[in-house]
């Protein structure tokens, strides 16, 4: 079953206003069984939006579109639709009580334009909207589906729970279902982890998709399965993210589609732990990304900013000696960061970083953009990496260290207790 959404408005052509309502009708249509095949976007002018949808249907089983369905001479969706499906228009009694009603509620006065939206195409099902005054429009012809829906965000999910995806299930019923869950992996670009997973990859059964998003320090990992039900799917890819952790050798943060600082929240909580940080490069950029979301102080104890030498010494108790032999930046000096974030700021885990933001400052051996990642957890577990971040930009190595932080420190609360 394939769909295709076209969202209507001048304004999301001039960058006024951000299309949402096609990324969240996608993922309600993926639920159902239908792949979005096009996602379209056509300002108000009648002859393009007329071949937007003449294409659409020749293309797809469903199409979905928004916007431009209001009483204003901007808005032209119901004239292109009638003129598509020669289609002439009467006055619904029905509707108009519908939005009477809804005048009534707001202790409103129709007037001419209003009571214009009660006028609907012969040869469409009119599709109720209690939260407005534009009622929605259900088209068929030769077994395929036009539904055009208000652009209000709020009306339009509404009208797709309420009535649309159960008229879609009754006209295709569903025959696929897709499921998906996603990981975040840290510590290899995209391409090496592409390369590393070419075997994986390669063997997975039909049906069943990798994907890689990568976002600032890590990839997102995403695995989909589309089977005839939704328990092989779940199956799938509860047996493949088996494989999948076991070849890259580290427990697989996520499942849900979340940003890090939130799953590790989450997995800190569910443990009951606290966590503490020890920074150097990030000049607490992680701590301030830890507490912008909310509830935090459930598991964020604090933070040392432990930029000069001395603080790292003083304040964390990193050894001088160690200090001088492998210099600040060093998996010696890191795992004692995190080490004295534990004991100073009396947590049962922390992150600590030490690197080189740039843009000065880099030598060969240690490059701008490099940077010593340690955890370390009260029941004695330890892990260090070493990031090459390589931008230029302070803000860029900066951003990535963070994330690369916390996916790290999500891998030793979810990993396995010693
Ligand atoms: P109404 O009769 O309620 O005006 P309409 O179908 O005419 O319904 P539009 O006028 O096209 O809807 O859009 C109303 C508002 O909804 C826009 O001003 C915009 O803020 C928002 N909107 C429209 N399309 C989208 C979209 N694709 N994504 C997010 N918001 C949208
Ligand atoms: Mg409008």
């Amino acid at each position: 079953m394939t769909a295709e959404i076209i969202t209507i408005g001048d304004e999301l052509l001039i960058g006024q206003v951000v299309d949402t309502n096609s990324s969240w009708m996608a993922a309600e249509l993926e639920k159902e069984g239908f792949r979005t095949r096009w996602i379209t976007s056509v300002g108000d002018a009648e002859e393009d939006l007329l071949a937007a949808v003449a294409g659409a249907l020749q293309r797809v089983e469903v199409v979905l579109t928004t916007g431009g369905l209001g009483p204003t001479p901007d808005d032209v969706t119901m004239d292109a639709l009638c003129r598509f499906f020669e289609s002439d228009r009467h006055f619904s009694e029905a509707i108009h009580a519908q939005i009477q009603d809804l005048f009534l509620r707001s202790e409103r006065e129709m007037n001419p334009l209003t009571r214009r939206q009660a006028v609907v195409p012969d040869r469409a099902k009119p599709i109720p909207n209690p939260a407005g005054t534009a009622p929605g429009l259900w088209f068929e012809r030769n077994g395929k589906v036009l539904v055009a829906l208000p652009g209000v965000p709020e009306e339009m999910k509404r009208m797709m729970q309420k009535e649309v995806i159960p008229r879609l299930r009754q006209a295709f019923g569903q025959d696929v279902y897709v499921r998906h869950r996603t990981f975040w992996v840290t510590g290899l670009s995209e391409s090496a982890l592409a390369l590393k997973l070419e075997g994986f990859e390669a063997g997975l059964p039909s049906g069943v998709k990798l994907a890689y998003l990568p976002r600032e320090g890590l990839v997102r990992l995403r695995l989909s399965a589309c089977c005839p039900s939704e328990e092989e799917a779940l199956g799938q890819i509860a047996e493949q993210q088996e494989k999948l952790a076991q070849l890259l050798g580290r427990p697989l943060p996520g499942e849900d589609d979340k940003p890090p600082n939130l799953l590790l929240g989450e997995a800190l909580l569910a443990k009951k732990w606290k966590m503490g940080t020890a920074e150097s490069c990030t000049g607490g950029a992680l701590a301030a990304a830890i507490t912008s979301a909310p509830g935090s102080s459930r598991y964020y104890a604090g933070g040392v900013v432990s930029y000069a030498n001395e603080v790292k010494c003083g304040v964390l108790g990193v050894a001088e000696a160690l200090m001088g032999r492998f210099g600040a930046v060093s998996r010696e000096v890191v795992e004692q960061m995190a080490l004295g974030a534990l004991r100073t700021l009396n947590c049962d885990c922390a992150v600590a970083t030490s690197g080189i933001a740039g843009p000065e400052g880099g030598t060969a051996e240690k490059p701008v953009g490099m940077v010593w990642i340690a955890v370390a957890s009260r029941d004695g577990r330890m892990a260090s990496r070493c990031f090459r971040f390589g931008s230029i930009l302070r803000e860029v190595n900066i951003a990535r260290a963070v994330n690369a932080a916390f996916v790290l420190l999500l891998e030793l609360v979810s990993g396995k207790e010693s």
